[in-house]
């Protein structure tokens, strides 16, 4: 099932997620509904505080631009090591139509329990390495908006109030809202 996503400057998004306990049957239908979400938006990253659940669970998928790449799942993910630097050009389904270019590691070893609750640790680099980072701030109640001047925050929280009354006016006249590409 898609899920609404929930757009900047929405309150829940600064909310600090709380660790899976246990990965139940309902950890698993929402990874499901987050999968079903991520490529109804046709993002390539998504985290569980974005569709209103504040839980430790982030999905990635950056097989559109990256060779050998697919969909996967983290839970509960933790940074073991990062090195290196590297900047991109990154978006965000709960920013639409924002990009902004963030410097973040450019190689990361990340540790978590998959799908099935089974822990695994993954070296990334790449866009996987910035999805992971920037989807991992989202269980920390950051977005890229907050690694920018006030002034560009001010600017993208105007616009994005603006696309909120747009999408409320666009329900009201049950006209399907557009699909947005972002992280
Ligand atoms: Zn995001």
């Amino acid at each position: 099932m898609v899920r609404e996503v929930l757009i900047y400057p929405d309150p829940a998004l600064k909310q600090k997620s709380k660790p899976v306990a246990k990965v139940d049957d309902q950890v698993k239908k929402l990874v499901k509904d987050m999968v079903d979400t991520l490529y109804a938006e046709e993002g390539v990253g998504l985290a569980a505080v974005q569709v209103g659940v504040s839980r430790r669970v982030l999905i990635t998928d950056t097989s559109s631009k990256q060779e050998g790449e697919r969909l996967r799942v983290f839970i509960n993910p933790e940074l073991v090591s990062a090195e290196g630097r590297t900047k991109y050009q990154e978006g965000c389904l709960s920013l639409p139509g924002e990009a902004e270019e963030i410097e973040r590691f450019a190689r990361v070893t990340v540790r978590a329990l998959d799908e099935k609750g089974q822990p695994f640790e993954i070296d990334a680099d790449g866009l996987l390495a910035i999805a992971l980072q920037h989807e991992m701030d989202h269980l920390d109640g950051v977005l890229f908006v907050d690694r920018l001047s006030s002034v560009k925050r001010g600017l993208i929280r105007k616009r994005m109030l603006k696309v909120i009354e747009e999408k409320k006016a666009a329900l009201r006249a049950r006209k399907p809202a557009e699909p947005r590409a972002g992280l």
